[in-house]
Parts: structure tokens; C-alpha cells; sequence
């Protein structure tokens, strides 16, 4: 048997155009509807994904993409995916092509509109150039410390440029001598001549070309000054065609400067900008600023660590596609920061993967139970149902004999109130075999710790059901000691202890905030033979303990090593948490 979930694949994707999406309103898809219905860029909509490639994408991105693609699809219209590749320093094909496999297996598709803006570099300084000769840019050589200085702050008005009057010709030279490398890094820059003592901190001269004397990982060595973003973005919107142009909060006060550029350059398409709230998540954080750091100082083993919010991360833990957007469906899209709970997100994985992913046994902490009365040399094959919420998904055959391993926590010599699992004079049932009953408990003399249990059977609960309507309480899940598999799971918690390690209220660094349990690794788990040939990537739900998805980096066809995806929701250990306060 295998999981339903293969290796990723690009040939997953799911051709927007071709999909329907009926997604609760939002004020976006309002404006959009609105601009449609008054028939405003001719009826047509087209959005764009614009990530930066200096990270791997996460899930506040996922949140874009399902928010862009889905606008696009819904109105007939059309989505890129363009990089924002202006800052070399920080950019690598390394995230180009993780950011396009992650944006296909999310499950949309770009088409033939992937986009740089470095395909643009020579229309931008075509641009900048323009804005120059018009007299609404020019080259100033202030320091960055100077610049900021004279920029002023949100009570104080900014100051003029001392460079800010020169003419047009000697700009012309500056700008054409900063792109032909004349100048070292920070020489000069060319600022946008707005205005000093805007109450707008962003319409301050801001500065729209730098020089970067640095190789960029599509245009080598051909250029050395390289547009800011303000500049760069709402031009390259424009070049495509972009209607709609919506991007995260922070980003509302850079409106003036998106709509100034266009108008002084009187472009043919001027997309409208449309600020929305960035996803911010429970436990973790979504920058990729601090994901970084988190990799390259060894907090997690990599980008894809299944504890990361990452969207290669969530994959490799066994998250779907389908979680994922049916999560950032259900967020919605608002104009207020808020917190969504990690909780949430679970909650969709789990519902997604209730009704696809096949059952399977699987014993984290094996305790041996020997069968007294069940001949030595038998080996019965039952039938296990895969998955009670589709029959479709049929069945399969465990085999039985009389060494089983069962869960260390599910027997207690002494039970406590409310535990009906395993303890001596006990009788449970077996998941699809038999009822036992234990009858003796062998323990390590050194340590005093139970080393195997004896049990008897009855043979006429065949299937875990008993023909005299006799009634057990607990129903344990087993494997075949023989028969079993060795695996290794790794568990995982919440990376951060606290719900907001983002917040640094108290100036405390966030790193500080991380679970220094966050991952458990178990070795020699037993698990089903059923699973000898499960892909890599494939989920499974372990009865009674949660899902598992067979590691894709790690896992072999000699050590077989899951990572836990999700818990199932365990009323027992409620139970036992509620005790434990109780006390
Ligand atoms: P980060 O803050 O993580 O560094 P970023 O905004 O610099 O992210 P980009 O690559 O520039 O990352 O983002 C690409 C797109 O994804 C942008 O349109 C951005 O607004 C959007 N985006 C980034 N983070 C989030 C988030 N947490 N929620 C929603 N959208 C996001
Ligand atoms: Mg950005």
C-alpha cells in the first residue's frame, strides 16, 4: 500500500484558469468587482506574486499566492509571478528555483509569465533617465548617514540636498558615470525630487538607484547600479500590465511614491495598489530576515526543517497543498494586523488528511506482550480497514502472532481513574484481532522497569469483536513483533514557547523564545509491515497517535525515518493534563 501523497511534482500544479474557487468576499475582490463591473482597464484583471528571491517562500507568502492566483482566476484574468531580483547582496538561484517549485506545488500556475525584474534593467534606466531630463530626479552625494540625517523625522521637516539644484546636463554625466562604474558604493545615488518637508517620510527625495558593485545572479557584471524598490516596483507592474497591484500593510504609506512615479513618467498602465494585512502566525515567525538566521546559525537543520513555517518545511512534514490553501482561504483578507492561532492550521491539515490519508499501526515505544495461549508457530493475516472515511480506500492484512509490541503508555500497573487501557486482570481489544486479558507482568530486575507482559486471548473475539456482546473500554493499536518494521519518528512541537516570539515587547531578541524541545527524536518504533514499500512524502495516520509522513531527505529503504505531520486530538491526555493541575 502507499500513501496518497507522492514526492512532490511539478505536474501537480493546478491550472488556475481551469480550477473553480469559491472563496468568502473579501474587500479586495470587492474593489476588483467594483473596477470590473465599471469596466476600468477594459474589464481586465491581472495580479502578480513579486517575491524577493533571498529566501525560501513561507506561509505568509502562501497567503499572497492563493490570495493573487485565486483574484485572477475568479475574474477571468491572469497572474505572473515576477522576482524582485534588484538587491544581489541578498539574492541567489538557489530561492528562484525553490520559489517556483514551491508556488506549482501549492498548486498554481504562472504560464508563460515568469518575470525578472532584471529583464527590465534597461527600460528602468530608460525611466530614471527621463525623470532626470524632466527635471524630477537627481544625483546627490550626501553619505547615507548625511541623508538620513537631512531627511528629518515624522515632527521635524527634512532639509534640501545641498546637490539637489544641479542641472539637468550635470546629472545626465553623474548617472551615465555612476552606471559606467566610475564611483565607488555610496558615492552618489539618484533621489526622486519630491519634496523635503512632506509630511510623508517616503515622498522626502527618496533615493530610486544606488551603486551596488556587485555581480547579480542573471545580469553578471553588466550593471553596477541597481534601481530601490518604490522605483523598480510600480514600474514593473506597469510594464506588464498589472491591474492590480495588492501587497502587504506596510507598504500603504509607499503609496504617494508608486502613484508619483507613474504620473511623472505618464505611463500607459497605472495598476492600483491595494494594501492588505500580512499573515502573522501563532508560535513562529514569518520573516525571512529571521528564518535566515535561524539556518545559518543551526537552529534548525535547513530551510526545509519540518519546523519551519516555511512552505518546503510544512511539505516535508506531510502539510498538503489542499491545507494550505484551504487555510488561507478560511483567514480571509483584512486591513487589520492580528495573530491567526497555529491551531488554526492544524485544524485544516487534520481535516484534509482525516479524509485521505490510510491508517496504519504503528507503535512508538514498543512494549513486548506475549499471548500465553496462542500457538507459537501461527501467524493469522486480518483484515484492517484503510481508511473508515472512504470505504473506497478498501482494506488490508495485518498479520498476527503470538509476540505482539504494544504501547509502553497504554498498559499502568497501578491504572489510575478513567484509564481503560492495559493493566494486570485487564481486558482490552486488540484494533481488528482479539480481546486479551493480562495475566502477568515480567520486570528488569535492575531497574524495576516492565520489560514484557502475558496476556491470554480469546479466541471467539476474532476481528475485536466479542460474540457474547461483553463490552472492553480500551481498544489498543499492535504490531506482529516479528513482522514489524524498525522506524525512527521524529516529533515535533512548536518551535517558539511563546505565542508572539515576534513581538520583542520586552527588546528581548527572538531567538531567546525558541522550544528548546521542539523536536524528539524516537528510535526503534515498530510500525506495520504494510508500510515496508511507503514513498517518501507519503502520510499515514497512525491510529490513535496522529499522522506521519515518511521523511523525503532522509528516509531509506533501510532506515525508515516519518516525521509526525500532526497529533490526533487526544482526549486522554486532556484528561491527564486536567489531573496533573488538579494536583
Ligand atoms: P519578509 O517580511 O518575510 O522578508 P517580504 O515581504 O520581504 O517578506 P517578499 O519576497 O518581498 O517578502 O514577498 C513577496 C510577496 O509576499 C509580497 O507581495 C509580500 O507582500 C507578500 N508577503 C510577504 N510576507 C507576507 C505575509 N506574512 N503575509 C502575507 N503576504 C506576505
Ligand atoms: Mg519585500
Amino acid at each position: 500500500m502507499t500513501g496518497f501523497l507522492k514526492r512532490p511534482s511539478e505536474k501537480n500544479a493546478v491550472n488556475v484558469t481551469a480550477t473553480k474557487f469559491t472563496p468568502p468576499p473579501n474587500f479586495i475582490r470587492n474593489i476588483i468587482a467594483e473596477d470590473v463591473e465599471a469596466k476600468k482597464n477594459n474589464g481586465r484583471v491581472h495580479t502578480r506574486f513579486p517575491p524577493e528571491p533571498n529566501g525560501y517562500l513561507h506561509i505568509g507568502h502562501a497567503k499572497s499566492i492563493c490570495l493573487n492566483f485565486s483574484l485572477a482566476a475568479e475574474f477571468g484574468g491572469l497572474c505572473n509571478v515576477r522576482f524582485d531580483d534588484t538587491n544581489p547582496t541578498k539574492e541567489d538561484v538557489e530561492y528562484v528555483e525553490s520559489i517556483k517549485s514551491d508556488v506549482r506545488w501549492i498548486g498554481f500556475d504562472w504560464g508563460d509569465r515568469l518575470f525578472y525584474t532584471s529583464d527590465y534593467f534597461d527600460q528602468l534606466y530608460e525611466y530614471a533617465v527621463q525623470l532626470i531630463k524632466d527635471g524630477k530626479a537627481y544625483v546627490c552625494s550626501l553619505s547615507a548617514d548625511q541623508i538620513r540625517e537631512y531627511r528629518g523625522t515624522l515632527t521635524k521637516p527634512g532639509k534640501d540636498s545641498p546637490y539637489r539644484p544641479r542641472s539637468v546636463e550635470e546629472n545626465l554625466d553623474l548617472f551615465e558615470r555612476m552606471r559606467a562604474g566610475e564611483f565607488e558604493d555610496g558615492a552618489h545615488v539618484l533621489r526622486a525630487k519630491i519634496d523635503m518637508t512632506s509630511p510623508n517620510l517616503n515622498m522626502r527625495d527618496p533615493t530610486i538607484y544606488r551603486i551596488r558593485k556587485v555581480d547579480h545572479h542573471r545580469t553578471g557584471s553588466k550593471w553596477c547600479i541597481y534601481p530601490m524598490y518604490d522605483f523598480s516596483h510600480c514600474l514593473s507592474d506597469s510594464i506588464e500590465g498589472i491591474t492590480h497591484s495588492i501587497c502587504t500593510l506596510e507598504f500603504e504609506d509607499n503609496r504617494p511614491l508608486y502613484d508619483w512615479i507613474l504620473d511623472q513618467l505618464n505611463v500607459d498602465c497605472h495598476p492600483q495598489q491595494i494594501e492588505f494585512a500580512r499573515l502573522n502566525l501563532s508560535y513562529t515567525v514569518l520573516s525571512k530576515r529571521k528564518l535566515v538566521q535561524l539556518v545559518e546559525q543551526g537552529d534548525v537543520s535547513g530551510w526545509d526543517d519540518p519546523r519551519m513555517p516555511t512552505i518546503s518545511g510544512m511539505r516535508r512534514r506531510g502539510y498538503t497543498p489542499e491545507s494550505i490553501r484551504n487555510f488561507c482561504e478560511r483567514i480571509g483578507v483584512a486591513k487589520r494586523d492580528s495573530i491567526v492561532d497555529m491551531a488554526l492550521l492544524e485544524y485544516c491539515v487534520r481535516e484534509d488528511l482525516n479524509k485521505r490519508a490510510p491508517r496504519v499501526m504503528g507503535v512508538l515505544r514498543p512494549l513486548r506482550v506475549v499471548i500465553d495461549n496462542y500457538p507459537e508457530d501461527q501467524v493469522e493475516e486480518l483484515d484492517a480497514i484503510n481508511n473508515p472515511e472512504d470505504p473506497s480506500m478498501g482494506t488490508r492484512k495485518v498479520p498476527f502472532s503470538q509476540v505482539l509490541y504494544i504501547e509502553r503508555e497504554d498498559f499502568r500497573e497501578d491504572p489510575p481513574k478513567k484509564f481503560f487501557r492495559l493493566a494486570p486482570g485487564r481486558e482490552v481489544r486488540l484494533r481488528y484481532a482479539y480481546y486479551i486479558t493480562c495475566v502477568g507482568v515480567v520486570k528488569d530486575e535492575q531497574t524495576g522497569e516492565v520489560a514484557e507482559l502475558h496476556c491470554t486471548y480469546d479466541p471467539e473475539t476474532r476481528g475485536g469483536w466479542s460474540k457474547d456482546g461483553r463490552k472492553v473500554r480500551g481498544t489498543l493499536h499492535w504490531v506482529s513483533a516479528a513482522h514489524s518494521l524498525e522506524a525512527e519518528v521524529r516529533l515535533y512541537d512548536r518551535l517558539f514557547e511563546i505565542a508572539n516570539p515576534d513581538g520583542e515587547k520586552d527588546g528581548a531578541d527572538f531567538k531567546t523564545y525558541l522550544n528548546p524541545n521542539s523536536l524528539q527524536v524516537v528510535t526503534s518504533c515498530a510500525i506495520e509491515p504494510s508500510l515496508s514499500h511507503a514513498e517518501p512524502g507519503s502520510v499515514y495516520q497512525f491510529e490513535r497517535l496522529g499522522y506521519f509522513c515518511v521523511d523525503s531527505v532522509d528516509s531509506s529503504d533501510k532506515t525508515l525515518m516519518f516525521n509526525r505531520t500532526v497529533t490526533l486530538r487526544d482526549s486522554w491526555a486532556k484528561i491527564e493534563k486536567k489531573e496533573q493541575k488538579q494536583k
